[in-house]
């Protein structure tokens, strides 16, 4: 089979004292996301998706949280290494699409300004790059203000004139 789809998700407390970092923008709020990285729970879905359609396993096997480089690095510095070794294996990726749930603050003002830098970053067009934004209704952590989720779908297929990995 030519294509393939892979699914990422990723939680990340909401703490004070760190910069709110979500799809590669720095977004003003009072709290950020806790994390080894910036903490960009959107990017690790993403590159989880990614890395799961390739059949590369997952981001903690690529960029384990305990190795020191990457202590405070920019989760898209992740995201343009798990990109090349997906269109090392000889594909190439579609289409993606993701959500983040958080309560506050509201996100969907961002939006185009993530697809900018994630669209680059993932050789996609915009209605090729789906960010949706929603609450959780009050309920649990999330609706609580005490973490951000996302989801991401990815679908990848064997680069044109490549070999099937
Ligand atoms: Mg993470």
């Amino acid at each position: 089979m030519d294509h393939k789809v892979g699914l990422g998700y990723d939680i990340h407390r909401l703490v004070h004292g760190r910069r709110f970092v979500l799809g590669g923008l720095e977004i003003p709020f009072s709290k950020g996301l806790a994390g080894h990285s910036d903490g960009d729970c959107l990017v690790h879905a993403i590159i989880d998706a990614l890395l799961g359609a390739s059949g590369l396993g997952d981001i903690g096997r690529h960029f384990p949280d305990t190795d020191p480089r990457y202590k405070g690095i920019s989760s898209l510095r992740l995201l343009a290494e798990a990109v090349d070794r997906v269109k090392r294996k000889g594909f190439e990726i579609c289409n993606l699409d993701s959500i983040v749930v958080a309560e506050r603050p509201r996100l969907s003002p961002y939006i185009p300004k993530m697809k900018k830098i994630l669209g680059p970053a993932l050789g996609l067009g915009d209605d090729e790059l789906g960010i949706k934004a929603k609450t959780n209704e009050g309920l649990g952590s999330i609706g609580e203000g005490r973490a951000v989720a996302c989801w991401a779908v990815a679908a990848i297929r064997v680069k044109r004139g490549g070999k099937k990995a």
